[in-house]
Parts: C-alpha cells; structure tokens; sequence
C-alpha cells in the first residue's frame, strides 16, 4: 500500500467574529496517501475550503488554527528538524503545527500549491501573466538552494521593493529572471496554452476563464509540489473547459506522481478523479474511504441524500430529490450537542440526540462513518415526534425552499446545492 504523505489530525479551524465563535472546521481527521487523488466534497458552507487553505497555512485573522496536527512526510525535513523540534518529529513525519511559521512559509509554493476557487481575482491585474508564474519558480528556486530556516521572500534582490520599483520605472528591468521567465513559458506550454511565448506577455483581462484556470495550474505547478490543493478548480468553467481541465490535472498527477486534494461540491468531479474522498457537513468528515465506499457502500444518511440528489438523464421530466432543510449554523453558541444533520436527517431517532463519534464499517477496513447506523439499525432507537425540530428550533426539517432544491426541468442546481452536473 501506498505511504501517507499527510496525516490530518483533529484539525479544528474557527473563526472570531463579532456575532461569535464559528467552528468552520472542527476535529477533521483524514489521511492523504502519496500519488493519490483525494477528494473532499459537500455542501458550500460545510468547511471543505477552511480545510484546504488550513493545510497550506493560509488562515488569516479572524481565523486560527486552534487544534490538530497536520503530519507531512519529508525525510529530509524530519532530519533537519529532529534536534530542534523533537515533539514535531515522528520518524519521516513532522508535524507542521508544532514547527515554526517560517518553515511553513517555505514549504508554500514548493512542498504545498493550491489552485484558489477564482483565478480570476487570484491573478495581480497589475503584472503579467509570465511574470507572476516566473515569480512562483524564483520561490522554488530559492527555497531548493538555501536551508529552509534562511528561507525568505523579502531578502532576495530580485524580490526587494527597489527592484519592484525599478521594473516599473525602467521596463526594460524584468521584475523575474529571464531562466524564470523562460521556465514560465515552459509551464504554460505544460498545461496547453497556445502561442505560451506571446501569451506569456499578457495580463490577466487579456485571458479567458479557462485560460486563466490553467495559468492558474501552472503557476502552482511551478514549485513541483508533493501535494497540491485544488479548491473548486472547475468551477467557474463551462462543461468543456471542465473536461479539459481535469483530463489536464490528470495527466499532469500520472506525470509527476503529486499528490492531489480536490475540494469540490460536484460529486461528478469526486467520481472522475478521486481514489478516495471524505464527506463533509457542517465543518466535519462524516463519512470517508474509498470511491467504491461513498459511492455504493455508503452508510451516512447525507452521503446517501447528496447521491440521491443527483439529476439522473433516464427520468427526464421527473422531479429531483434534493437534501432538504439548510446547512446549521457553525455559530459555536447555536450549535446544538447531537447529530449536526439530525434536523435534514430521514433516519433521525432518539439516539442521534447524543453526539455519534467515527466508527469503522468494517472492523479492519478504512471506510469511516460518524453516524449511529454503523452501529445501529434504523429503528432500533425510538423514533423522534415529527414536529421535534420544528419546535425545538428554526430548522424545520421539510423546508421546500431549501438550499440544495434542484430544478429538473432546465437541470439547474442552485448555488448551494449538494450536487451539480
Ligand atoms: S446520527 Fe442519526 S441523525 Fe445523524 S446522520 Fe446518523 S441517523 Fe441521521
């Protein structure tokens, strides 16, 4: 079997805002194993993205980490780190929580890339396309020729603000290196953008969504990652954009054996690049293994409705069956001590008001389910009073005008929806 490359623990991501403590994420626990497609997916709103950028550091305030670790396979770091750091070591394993900020930053870029939702507003308007890919290959450069604890963005000459300042005043200075530059093209080449020398002048208006996407690709390929997020990476694209973009991601993952995390709200994405994937509602993973698992062996009442909500070609005309009832507030003082889907829940009984923890399916399988079915049949709980959650709270559990409803008759789902084509 293949070795982890990462091992999350526990993670648990909130944010301080004025209106209260929100649990965006909230003990996550899932292991991402080398050269596999790793898929996470759920509604929007149920923390997929929170998990995402806490894996590559880039929470900011009002957001913190505030627990878990986040264990990432690295001989050589685990080496370099062992003395310093002993509780953050673990034979090839360190834990990135435990090691400080500026190990982290040097492992962004290089280590870890993400591919952000909107490439649009991820690109600077104000530098070219070449150049701002250039830039993230000077990061791979320098942080591959100097020891990780030197590593900086500001100490190199070509990245110092005199020679920001310069490129503009002078345009004849180049902002990045003419290797840089080169290796630029070479990349947007990579992930097939036509005509890459010229385009590679070119600013971000100057592209299409689809273009961009894949400048997007190639700019976070740059570092070589052992691991690369990719956050809704076809989103914004029409279906055969799409297509091409993720036969792109695969092609490009059998290439160079990197690891991919794909967080997304399309199962059909999850099913046509995923080894394994993990479910996750209201800031946690309730259900996770392999495709075959979530897919077909599912036990989770949400996996089960999410599946089910998905537009079937054969009953065109027939009506959809969406997830009803919205996602829970992840308000830390509103969140109720039970089953976070118990209020959407169909199968929702008496021992669902008491918090169900992860449970193996299989006593020595990895198929992981946080529900009281894999313990239980449904049933063998007393039921709950139809009106429970409607008086109990504002929930009510049979809301028609639900997020997630999906309209049959022009194949639409709406942006909240569980599923889209
Ligand atoms: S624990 Fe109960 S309410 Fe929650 S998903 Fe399972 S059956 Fe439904």
């Amino acid at each position: 079997m293949r070795e982890d490359v990462l091992r999350v623990d526990g993670l648990s991501t909130r944010f301080f805002t004025g209106e209260g403590q929100v649990n965006a994420v909230e003990n996550v626990s899932f292991d991402v194993r080398e050269g596999e497609v790793f898929g996470i997916v759920g509604e929007s709103g149920s923390g997929k993205s929170v998990t995402g950028l806490s894996l590559v550091d880039l929470i900011e305030s009002p957001g913190e980490i505030t627990d878990g670790e986040l264990w990432y396979r690295d001989v050589e770091l685990a080496d370099e780190l062992s003395e310093e750091f002993p509780e953050a070591v673990d034979g090839e394993y360190v834990d990135l929580r435990g090691v400080p900020e500026a190990v982290r930053t040097s492992l962004r870029g290089t280590s870890f890339s993400m591919i952000f939702q909107d490439p649009e507003s991820s690109f600077n308007p104000s530098l070219t396309v070449g150049e701002q890919i250039a830039e993230a290959v000077e990061v791979q450069q320098r942080a591959s020729s100097r020891p990780r604890s030197t590593r900086s963005r500001t100490d190199s000459e070509a990245y110092s603000l005199g020679s920001l300042v310069l490129s503009f005043a002078l345009p004849s200075r180049k902002y990045v290196s003419q290797e840089s530059h080169e290796r630029a093209i070479e990349l947007l080449e990579m992930v097939g953008i036509p005509d890459p020398v010229e385009r590679a002048d070119e600013y971000p208006h100057e592209y299409s969504g689809g273009m961009l996407q894949r400048a997007m690709i190639a700019q976070a390929l740059a570092g070589e990652p052992d691991v690369l997020v990719a956050d809704e990476p076809t989103t914004a694209l029409d279906v055969t954009i799409q297509a091409q973009v993720l036969d792109l991601l695969s092609e490009l993952q059998e290439e160079t054996g990197m690891t991919i995390l794909i967080i997304t709200h399309n199962l059909g994405v999850i099913a046509r690049m995923c080894d394994r994937v993990g479910v996750m509602y209201a800031g946690e993973i309730v259900e996770r293994g392999t495709l075959e698992d979530v897919f077909r062996d599912n036990v989770h009442p949400y996996t089960e409705g999410l599946l089910g909500s998905v537009p079937d070609l054969e009953s065109v005309g027939g009506s959809l069956d969406p997830v009803r009832g919205n996602v829970p507030s992840l308000l830390d003082h509103e969140m109720e001590d039970r089953c976070y889907f118990a209020d959407r829940c169909p199968k929702a009984m008496e021992a669902c008001l008491e918090r169900p923890t992860d449970a193996r399916v299989e006593a020595d399988g990895d198929h992981l389910v946080k529900c009281v079915l894999t313990e239980m049949e449904y049933g063998e709980s007393p039921p709950l009073p139809d009106d429970y959650f409607a008086v109990e709270g504002d929930n009510a559990g049979n809301d028609d005008n639900a997020n997630g409803a999906v309209d049959s008759s022009d194949g639409t789902v709406s942006a909240d929806g569980g599923v889209s084509r």
